[in-house]
């Protein structure tokens, strides 16, 4: 059917580039372009010989005229943005040149400022609407299928759903002291930001986990969790219509969380910049190159992943409350693509999200959050492709 450039060759982008082999009546061919070429060579070798046809390429995506430049010559359908943050604005501007469709996993943030707004993405709105050309946001695990189970809820068990709770639990043990699941920078940026929630029409901001909340999660069992800001929280809030609150939960346990202390306190999770041996120098970064690339920790991680959505509202005149979820094994995980859970709950939707454009179903020009399509076709797609969802209409509610 079409052919998908991938950008970025880390963890999420190794799953999305076997997703879309497993799938090559979509993806007939794939070039995966990446600034580290061997990593895009290594995938390929690991993969080729598949039915679907597999070239790489050298890009270095913050280089608007290098990607106008790559997508010119291989003629895409997508581009399937699985790099870094930073990237989108300049993909996002390659795509327009070219009028090229856009999907990525999480939004715009600009380098120095830990800021995951959606405000930069969807000032692209007009101008691909007027390129007729579709970008996806956050077309992840969360965001992503936190935002089609979003749509689905509404679509088929609400007339108004009023609260959203968002729960992320990793019981995954890598037997490291202290690691990051993905990218360490990101990571750590989002949870050494101030936490937020949505309730009546703003923002509520709240001290770094500052609240706290213990959850029995299916097939996992008690974890305590943290609210955190989390960009789907923005996107929701405008597009599920009569939301009054919209909370984020994710799970950390108390080890982490004193490793993370620590390093806070002596100045290594800062994002500015010191000088050091007459070199300017980012903490942040330096800590990420010390710290276990999130690729290696695949075949140690042991445990499951539960991540899912806990809905109330009203049906028929009558309050309402619905769960909905997926568990994923890390060890199965591994064993399928060679990548833990983060990642593949990561890069699954992703395949998913570029084949619903592929195929028609989420193409419509403009720039749009997952939950703004049908989330039908995708949730049928999440079964067959790796992370089969479950459903619980009297769940605990989290306090
Ligand atoms: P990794 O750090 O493992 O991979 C990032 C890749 O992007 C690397 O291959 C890196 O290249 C490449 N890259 C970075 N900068 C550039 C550049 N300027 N030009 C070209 N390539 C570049 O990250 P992950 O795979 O863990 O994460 C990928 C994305 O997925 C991130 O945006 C992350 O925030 C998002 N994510 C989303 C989640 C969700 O549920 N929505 C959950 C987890 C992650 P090199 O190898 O040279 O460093």
């Amino acid at each position: 059917m079409g052919r998908a450039l991938i950008i970025g060759a880390g963890g999420v982008a190794g799953v999305v580039i076997h997703k879309c082999c497993q799938n090559p009546e979509i993806f007939e061919e794939i070039c995966i372009a990446s600034r580290t070429k061997e990593k895009c060579d290594y995938f390929k070798q690991k993969l080729d010989g598949g039915k679907t046809k597999i070239t790489t390429a050298k890009v270095d995506a913050d280089n608007v005229s290098e990607l106008v430049a790559l997508i010119r010559d291989y003629k895409p359908d997508i581009v399937i943005n699985v790099a870094l943050p930073y990237q989108d604005l300049t993909i996002m501007d390659a795509c327009l040149e070219t009028k090229t469709h856009y999907l990525d996993t999480a939004n715009y943030e600009p380098l120095d400022t830990a800021k995951f707004e959606y405000k930069w993405q969807w000032a692209y709105r007009e101008k691909f609407e007027k390129a007729g050309i579709t970008a996806v946001l956050g077309c992840g695990f969360d965001p992503g299928v936190t935002g089609v189970f979003s749509a689905y809820a509404q679509k088929h068990y609400f007339d108004e759903i009023h609260e959203i709770d968002i729960l992320d639990a990793n019981a995954g043990d890598h037997g490291y002291p202290f690691a990051t699941n993905f990218n360490p920078e990101i990571n750590i940026r989002e949870v050494t930001a101030k936490g937020s929630y949505w309730e009546n029409g703003k923002w509520v901001e709240t001290e770094p986990m500052e609240i706290k909340r213990v959850y029995d999660f299916p097939e996992i069992g008690e974890r305590d969790m943290y609210l955190l800001h989390h960009e789907e929280i923005e996107s929701l809030a405008l597009n599920i219509k009569g939301i009054k609150r919209i909370r984020f939960f994710m799970t950390f346990s108390q080890n982490y969380l004193t490793h993370l202390k620590c390093l806070e306190n002596v100045g290594m999770t800062s994002i500015e910049p010191i000088e050091f041996d007459g070199k300017k120098i980012v903490p942040l970064q330096f800590l990420k190159a010390v710290l276990p690339d999130p690729a290696s920790l695949g075949p140690r991680t042991k445990g499951k992943t539960n991540i899912g959505c806990i809905f109330r509202g009203i049906k028929d005149g009558k309050e309402k409350t619905y769960y909905v979820y997926n568990v994923c094994d890390h060890e199965e995980c591994y064993k399928e693509v060679g990548s833990q859970a983060i990642s593949y709950t990561t890069g699954v939707p992703a395949m998913i999200g570029a084949m619903m454009v592929l195929c028609g179903k989420w193409n419509k020009p403009g720039v749009y959050n997952v939950e703004e399509f049908d989330p039908d076709p995708f949730m049928d797609a999440l079964g067959k492709f790796g992370l089969p969802w479950k459903e619980d209409f009297n769940p605990k509610l989290v306090d």
